[in-house]
């Protein structure tokens, strides 16, 4: 075992956080919760991890479910793709292993939607099997312990990390030295102001002894994030009820539900946007009446400005030339259906008139 596997190993055992997937760690928690902490933080998953081992506390639960009951309980947490995949994922498991989740790695990599992280995460949290796992904690970690001053985003770099990583797992207790390097990045390492007074390995590392912890890890500046002013109609029937549009699952946000709109087009005001939309998407007439304040979001690589009207329907019979379902629906029943969070904002608006 190295001096740093050891000497994080002994920390962690100290200082680690009591978070339920690792209470009785099964497959089936280490599973969701890989797939629940790509791209969102440990506090905002908690709740949903607890509200889904509640629903659905076996793979073969989750993998039987309705996929629209699993957005609509996933709402809020983001990256919609993953509720998705991974239902597929436990279909598989349940089709090709009896609803087992295999117990090693590369078993783990036949399945369709498990990649080498996740397949190293359960292979070696669970069953542990040596196998390193990197997540972006680790590379934080790892850029400033050994001083990487080349972008940690090229594959280059990425494969040094695998490789030092690699290097320094403890294969007598890889799944506690894997925890302990990502608790590690997540409560010490920060990406700022780092606790380096607490660290446990201090002394070897890099960064702090060169004084360059704030500049690592190196990540190369992004392009400017684009903006889009999007035009949506929140649309009602003769009945009262509002029509509602789902998104294709290989779409951004699929399996989600909308209402009707589009991206502005050059030269167009946004009120013309939305009747557009209606017409080329939709196949029918609507009359805008009232504007709703507007909405801003940013995704990854955008941010957006959502204008919402309400309106009438005027002519047509409502077609999904675009989306993979339309709705009429009651008003009261948007809560029944998963939207994606800036559509859930608007619905805050549109309910206070009802
Ligand atoms: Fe991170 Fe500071 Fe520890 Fe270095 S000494 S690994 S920068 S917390």
């Amino acid at each position: 075992m190295t001096t740093i596997s050891a000497a994080l190993i002994s920390w962690f055992e100290r200082n680690k956080r009591d978070l339920p997937w690792r209470n009785d760690r099964t497959a089936w928690k280490t599973l969701l919760s890989e797939i629940m902490l790509q791209q969102t933080r440990v506090d905002q998953a908690l709740p949903y991890f607890e509200k889904f081992m509640l629903r659905f506390p076996t793979v073969l639960d989750f993998a039987k479910a309705d996929q629209d009951e699993i957005l609509l309980l996933w709402e809020g947490l983001g990256y919609y793709s993953r509720a998705r995949n991974l239902h597929k994922t436990t279909q598989l498991i349940v089709e090709q292993f009896d609803g087992e989740i295999p117990d090693n790695y590369e078993s783990l990599l036949l399945i369709k939607g498990i990649g080498p992280y996740t397949a190293a995460a359960v292979s070696s949290l669970v069953f542990n099997e040596s196998r390193a796992v990197v997540d972006g904690n680790v590379i934080r970690v790892i850029s400033r312990l050994y001083g990487i001053d080349e972008d940690v985003k090229t594959s280059a770099v990425k494969k040094r990390i695998q490789e030092i990583v690699d290097s320094l797992i403890d294969s007598t207790k890889p799944g506690l030295f894997n925890e302990s390097l990502m608790e590690l990045g997540a409560t010490i390492c920060k990406p700022k102001n780092p606790l380096c007074s607490e660290c446990p390995i201090q002394h070897e590392c890099v960064a702090f002894s060169q004084a360059r912890t704030e500049y690592l890890p190196y990540k190369a500046k992004k392009a400017k994030v684009p903006q889009h002013r999007i035009g949506i109609g929140v649309i009602l029937n003769q009945l009262g009820e509002v029509l509602i549009a789902k998104r294709p699952d290989d779409k951004m946000l699929g399996g989600l539900w909308e209402f009707p709109g589009g991206k502005q087009e050059k030269g167009e005001d946004i009120e013309t946007t939305i009747h557009r939309e209606f017409e080329e998407e939709i196949g029918i007439k609507i009359k805008l009446i009232k504007p709703y304040s507007p909405i801003k979001h940013a995704y990854s690589h955008f941010k957006i400005s959502l204008e919402a009207w309400n309106g009438t329907w005027i002519s047509g019979e409502p077609k999904a030339k675009e989306s993979s379902e339309i709705r009429w629906i009651p008003i009261h029943d948007l809560d029944k259906y998963a939207f994606p969070k800036a559509n859930r904002k608007l619905i805050e608006q549109i309910m206070k008139d009802f």
